[in-house]
């Protein structure tokens, strides 16, 4: 198995781990990544799987990925294929250890057979509304089903019937025989297998009745002989029953292991919330960038080293929280500080006429790509009298702190000349600044600046008109206007979506070099914030730049005003 550089801290599971393995329980560590494939990975499944693959190449075990296939009306061929993508993006390698919950359907069916044998199942003829009003409350017990006394043979010819398509659709389902009394709901005669007549992305139409999640899950993890099951808290109250199935069936148990589910502001995690953005089109589909999907997030720039520090920095605990949006964008910004070559490009632009500098003439500059990484190399960068520059970077009346373009105010472009704003053009009907007419000090070239000449303060970015490529480039803010949906009592998420979300700009401009730069290419546009070439819509002459994430965390202060 090939892993990724993952630095593992001690956390609680580990501690288990050492000590099954110190005291014998164990000789080797297995785990699995467990997804259902009903819709895209999101970063929630990012923690369980660099938790799960993590511990596995740190006790130098193994783990499995596996498909918990068993609702064949919500999972497709198009999820599988797209989860492996993600998995093997975040940089995992499950080797020849995949399986599907459903290569197990055959001995699931016989583990069914075997509990009516062993009196512990029964076949149930009620309908879904009896069942819930016989299931009881969390504070009412439930009441015996009056087919929970059918004689064995009965039900094993029940079931069996069940299996060769005797019975319609949702007429009849298996259950255990546990304890409508039990203070757990979880126990109280849950559903086994229930009749559904669907194709299945695996099987096909070979079956017709289908086991729940909870009678596959815990006995595909036994099946693989998984020593370390690890789920999220929501499954502490379904162990008891994944322990009973085990007992009854006397099959191997694993040991189940819950942990804190990941929770992330300003966004929705649960894929169900997810299809329905998808479905109602809020969004572009599973992978548009502001999605909390590792598609979302590799399209947008997040790169997979960046998500697995996160994934490290945020630990493994016991308890629910939210972690703040920022966490995630930190180790972005740490990752593509060091990888991303810089370039200029200039969102908004301003046309610059340099008065005093030849019409015709081109010069070029020569730039670091990094300023801390030389392997990267060199561009070059034409310069010429018209330029554009970033409205941002003008104020026709700036305050004192302003150290950028404003009338009689001087900057430096950088790596080229000082410059002075002389004159200021605006449209005759609007009032719109439309044109700077400045003049550049040719002594001042590439950085220079002559003795005894006053230093300028601001240095800002720019293009030259007549070299720049004109691109596309994509912003992206927070899905959602609130940190926590869950606090908004009686408010559906989708009343919270932020409809600034999204905005396109579509007369940007960036440097010539910048021509080739194929797609999910990452850079850093100077002063700007990360971006990356689209994968998507991306074409030669027609570049479609992302914003990844600003350069700092701008948010914070957004959000007071
Ligand atoms: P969702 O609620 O988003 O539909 P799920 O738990 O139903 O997620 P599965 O496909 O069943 O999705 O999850 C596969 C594995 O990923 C499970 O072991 C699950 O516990 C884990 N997982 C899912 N969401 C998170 C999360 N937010 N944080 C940590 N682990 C998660
Ligand atoms: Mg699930």
């Amino acid at each position: 198995m090939s892993l990724p550089n993952v630095q593992l801290a001690t956390n609680f599971i580990r501690n288990i781990i050492d000590e099954d393995l110190a005291g014998g329980k164990h000789q080797t560590v297995i785990t699995r990544f467990p997804p259902e494939p009903n819709g895209y990975l999101h970063i929630g499944h990012a923690k369980s799987i660099c938790l799960n693959f993590g511990l596995a190449a740190h006790y130098q075990g193994c783990c499995h990925l596996r498909f918990d296939d068993t609702n064949p009306v919500k999972e497709e061929q198009e999820y599988i294929d797209a989860i492996k993508t993600d998995v093997r993006w975040l940089g995992f390698d499950w080797g020849r250890h995949e399986y599907h919950a459903s290569d197990y359907f055959e001995t699931l069916y016989g583990y069914a057979e075997k509990l009516v044998e062993k009196g512990f199942a029964y076949v149930c003829d009620l309908s879904p509304e009896e069942m819930r009003e016989y299931r009881g409350t969390l504070t009412e017990p439930g009441r015996d089903s009056p087919y929970r006394s059918r004689r064995r043979e009965e039900n094993l010819s029940l079931l069996r019937r069940m299996r060769a398509g005797e019975f319609a659709d949702g007429s009849r389902v298996l259950r255990a025989r546990i304890d409508m009394a039990a203070a757990n709901v979880n126990l109280r005669d849950p559903v086994l297998y229930r009749i559904l007549r669907a194709n299945h992305p695996r099987t096909g139409n070979t079956w017709c009745i289908y086991p729940m999640y909870d009678f596959a899950h815990g006995q595909s993890d036994s099946i693989e002989r998984i020593t370390h099951s690890l789920c999220t808290l929501e499954f502490q109250d379904h162990r008891p029953l994944y322990d009973w199935f085990c007992e009854a069936l006397e099959i191997y148990h694993p040991r189940q292991i819950e942990f804190a589910r990941l929770n992330l502001t300003y966004t929705v995690m649960s894929k169900r919330r997810l299809l329905e953005l998808v479905n109602e089109k809020h969004v572009s589909g599973w992978d548009d960038p502001r999605m909390p999907t590792l598609s979302g997030m590799r399209r947008r720039g997040f790169t997979p080293g960046a998500i697995r520090t996160f994934c490290e920095r945020i630990g493994i605990g016991k308890s629910d929280s939210v972690i703040d949006m920022s966490v995630l964008e930190d180790c972005v910004r740490e990752d593509l500080d060091q990888s991303a070559p810089r370039a200029m490009g200039v969102l908004r632009p301003l046309k610059v006429t340099l008065t005093n500098y030849p019409a015709g003439q081109t010069e070029e500059f020569t730039a670091d790509r990094h300023p801390k990484d030389p392997a990267m190399g060199t561009r070059t960068i034409p310069f010429s009298r018209d330029l554009y520059v970033d409205r941002d970077d003008f104020m026709e009346d700036p305050p004192g702190k302003f150290f950028r373009l404003g009338p009689g105010r001087e900057v430096r472009l950088r790596y080229g000349y000082i410059i002075r704003c002389d004159q200021v053009i605006k449209d005759p009907a609007s009032g719109e600044v439309v044109e700077l007419r400045c003049s550049y000090d040719p002594e001042t070239g590439g950085g220079a600046l002559p003795e005894g000449r006053k230093k300028v303060k601001g240095i800002i970015h720019w293009v030259s008109a007549a070299h720049a490529l004109p691109v596309e480039v994509r912003l992206y803010d927070r899905l959602l206007r609130v940190a926590d949906p869950s606090a908004e009592k009686g408010r559906d998420y989708r009343e919270l979506l932020n409809e600034e979300s999204l905005e396109v700009l579509t007369q940007a401009l960036v440097e010539p070099s910048l021509a080739e730069a194929a797609p999910g290419t990452a850079l850093q546009f100077e002063r700007l914030g990360y971006f990356c070439v689209d994968n998507k819509d991306s074409r030669p002459g027609g570049l479609v730049f992302n914003r990844t994430v600003t350069l700092r965390d701008t948010w914070a202060k957004v959000a007071d005003s």
